[in-house]
């Protein structure tokens, strides 16, 4: 088959890329494992697709932040936004968090599809890259689990991480890169639910409450997070502990110790006043009744059987150091984490290629020419807010510029 360049993956990265190199007329064929290109795209944000956000910064993608704000200076914020206001997408803003304005995922992978078909693209789908290697007489050469194999000088590896399998994401791409010598970070779950083993969990499951959390990684605090946290019989969960999981799930690589500690009420200026305060409003009540009011029925009582009360014990005769032992429980209530959900449970990967390896002004290899890393199969991951969609975009047009301007410069010489 003839064609200028292969993309391997039909995700955010790849289709962006083809669209960006199908507005420049090149010949794009884009491999996708499943039978259709960005279902995961569809399932982002709740099927609303949180794509970027207003206040996009490098420094929130941790230790790969150098790697980004490079990358960002090719391709800033502003002029992502407008490729994707040029394929017809209107957006809006959520508290900083960018989204179509349909509130439909769809309309992100509609706009990207129809771009393609505006242009030479073909969308192979249902085909497998099993194997990419440099070919003798230069470009790169493709093996296909059903087809023949396809051949092109210019090839994009846009093939995710190890994140949600159920949606086409094995790891493949790391693997593939790494049977050419790139190097990989390892990968854990990021964006992901934690386990715990704490007795209090059984009968707070479903539960929701306003909290503060905080993640120390060998006792001491690394990150605080402020948001609705979700008690579940495995653990936790919530968009608060989605943003500590990054830390959480790098910690537990490393075998050290890691624990979520629960302030309940962190609006409460003086929680041993409040508490007094409280007690002397009604010192002859039962200790049962102490949090009514304030907490949930179920979480109150884990909470007086963690610091030690018998509910029902009178609120009057608690005792000086058990009132330390409430207030230390009600603002750093610890759960000893045990593990994390998984890449079946996880949004995105924490891990992948070496920035290093990578150059951040074009997304080629800085091993091979003619190969272009984008998204996630890179070492890079991003908070909660758009942060891991708009870096699959943004590098995805770094690259398909870069890729433009080496078909089109090879194609002047032959
Ligand atoms: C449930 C969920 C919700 C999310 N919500 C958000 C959000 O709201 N905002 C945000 O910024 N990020 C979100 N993310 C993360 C975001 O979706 C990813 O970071 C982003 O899609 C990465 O883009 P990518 O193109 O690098 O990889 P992907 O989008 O994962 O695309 C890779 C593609 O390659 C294909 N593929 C893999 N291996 C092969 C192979 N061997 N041969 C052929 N094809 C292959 C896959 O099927 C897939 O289509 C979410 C993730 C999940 C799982």
């Amino acid at each position: 088959m003839q064609t200028d360049c292969i993309i391997l993956g039909g995700g955010a990265a790849g289709l962006t890329a083809a669209a960006a190199l199908a507005e420049r007329g090149l010949q794009v064929t884009v491999v996708e494992k499943l039978d259709r290109v960005g279902k995961k795209l569809l399932a982002t944000g709740n099927g609303r697709c949180n794509l970027s956000n207003r206040n996009m910064d490098a420094a929130q993608y941790g230790c790969s932040a150098a790697f980004v704000e490079r990358v960002y200076a090719n391709a800033p914020p502003a002029e992502v936004l407008s490729f994707l206001e040029n394929l017809g997408l209107m957006t809006l803003e959520e508290e900083g968090r960018l989204y179509p304005r349909s509130m439909q995922a769809s309309a992100v992978l509609d706009v990207l599809r129809m771009a393609c078909s505006r242009g030479q693209v073909t969308l192979l789908t249902g085909e497998e890259v099993t194997d990419l290697r440099p070919s003798r007489r230069g470009g790169w050469s493709v093996a296909l689990s059903r087809g023949q194999g396809l051949f092109a000088p210019v090839v994009l590896c846009a093939l995710g991480g190890s994140a949600a399998p159920s949606l086409g994401t094995d790891g493949s791409g790391v693997r593939l890169m790494s049977a050419l010598r790139h190097t990989a970070t390892p990968c854990v779950p990021a964006l992901v639910q934690l386990q715990s083993r704490h007795p209090a969990l059984r009968s707070l499951k479903g539960i929701r409450v306003q909290a503060m959390l905080t993640l120390h990684v060998d006792s001491a605090p690394v990150a605080t997070e402020c948001g609705e946290l979700l008690f579940t019989d495995y653990g936790l969960s919530g968009v608060c502990v989605f943003q500590l999981s990054r830390a959480a799930s790098r910690a537990l690589a490393q075998k050290r110790s890691v624990a979520v500690h629960v302030h309940l009420l962190p609006e409460v200026p003086s929680l041993r006043s409040w508490l007094d305060a409280r007690i002397a409003r009604h010192p002859d009540e039962p200790c049962a009744q102490l949090m009514t009011g304030v907490l949930h029925r179920l979480l109150a009582h884990a909470v007086l059987e963690d610091a030690g009360i018998a509910p029902e014990q009178t609120c009057g005769t608690l005792s000086d150091a058990v009132r330390c032992a409430l207030c230390n429980t009600l603002s750093s209530w610890s759960f000893p984490v045990t593990g994390t959900q998984g890449f079946a449970q996880a949004q995105v990967t924490a891990g992948g290629i070496v920035t290093d390896e990578i150059d951040p002004e074009t997304m080629a290899s800085r091993l091979y020419d003619g190969l272009y890393l984008a998204g996630e199969v890179i070492d890079v991951d991003g908070p909660c807010g758009g942060y891991n969609l708009h870096f699959a975009f943004a590098s995805a047009l770094v690259a398909a510029r870069a890729m433009a301007a080496q078909i089109t410069g090879q194609k002047g010489q032959s």
